[in-house]
């Protein structure tokens, strides 16, 4: 019988503990921790997620401020407006909600942000920390992954783990967080891309899958060992006659054929999902507490 990975209610855990963390903070004289939200045009997908990032800021206790501004906008305009941010102390982390209209170059944008207010991991010096091991902000889906992994007590050490996908913000990280040498490390890792042959031989070895590729329903059964731990990412919108709002989210895993053969699985949604945003948060006390980045104000 296979334990399911309860995201939501791992975060809501969590939640609670960063809400206390705050109130003592400003009980010993810190400020409250404060997330900035630059969002770029209409994007319904964005405009959700970055409600959902609102909601959960004011829920643990912090300031949130989103800045909207039209796609008409130039780069040198966001440009100016990243670095205005940059400047203002009160604000402690920064995120610029991708993806961005194509007359934008994201990375140039992504660079322009102080790595110290990088609370979305993206920065190459965050980028170059994370590889060598150094503290700094880890891209908020690998270390929501990580995290569940700790609070479930999932052993990585001497497992050999797939990732499926190679972005920057999931596959990429994740693959170098898990073969790290640390205690939720300590993998042999395998990173797949749309160029891997034999995907289904080399997932059928593996002790843990992490799907994050972007295919809903791709992992099948045959794709997966009895006893794996299967995580998954994938967010795919499909629509739906069953739902109110005429749409449902599907994962790359296809859960009700692999959820049987496995130990432990997370669902979609309520699995990875609410871990991700649960990590921007954990940044953001971070980067208010200026733990990591000692001395900058
Ligand atoms: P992405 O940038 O589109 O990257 C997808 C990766 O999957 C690429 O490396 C691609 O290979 C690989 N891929 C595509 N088709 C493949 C196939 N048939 N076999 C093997 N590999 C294949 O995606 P992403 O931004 O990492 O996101 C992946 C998924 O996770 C999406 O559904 C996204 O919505 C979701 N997501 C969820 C969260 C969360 O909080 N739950 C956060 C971020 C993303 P190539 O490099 O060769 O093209």
């Amino acid at each position: 019988m296979f334990q399911l990975i309860d995201g939501k209610a791992t975060s809501t855990t969590i939640k609670d503990e960063i809400a206390e963390e705050v109130i003592q903070l400003v009980k010993n004289g810190g400020k409250v921790p404060h997330l900035a939200a630059i969002l770029v045009g209409h994007d319904g997908a964005s405009e959700t997620y970055v409600a959902s990032k609102e909601r959960s800021c004011s829920k643990v206790g912090f300031i949130s401020t989103v800045i909207r501004l039209e796609d008409s906008i130039t780069e040198t305009e966001l440009l100016e407006k990243v670095n205005e941010i940059n400047k203002d102390p009160d604000i402690d982390g920064l995120i610029v909600q991708l993806p961005l209209p194509k007359h934008i170059n994201e990375q140039k944008v992504i660079e322009a942000i102080l790595p110290e207010k990088d609370v979305d991991g993206f920065h190459p010096v965050n980028v170059g920390k994370m590889v060598i091991g150094l503290p700094g902000f880890i891209s908020a889906t690998p270390a929501g992954i990580l995290e569940l992994l700790k609070r479930y007590r999932i052993k990585t050490s001497g497992k050999s783990c797939v990732v499926i996908g190679r972005s920057n913000i999931v596959g990429k990280p994740m693959s170098i967080l898990l073969s790290q040498k640390t205690e939720f490390g300590n993998a042999t890792v395998t990173l797949c891309h749309s160029r891997t042959p034999n995907l289904k031989e080399v997932c059928a070895q593996a002790d843990i899958i992490i799907a994050a590729l972007g295919k809903a329903e791709f992992l099948t059964a045959d794709m997966v060992k009895e006893g794996a731990v299967v995580i998954d990412v994938g967010i795919t919108r499909v629509k739906s006659e069953k739902t109110k709002s005429g749409w449902k989210l599907l994962g790359d895993v296809k859960f009700d054929e692999v959820a049987p053969k496995c130990s432990y699985i997370t669902p979609v949604p309520g699995g990875v999902g609410p871990m991700t945003i649960v990590s921007l948060l954990r940044n953001t006390l971070l980067a208010s507490k200026k733990e990591i980045y000692k001395g900058i104000s």
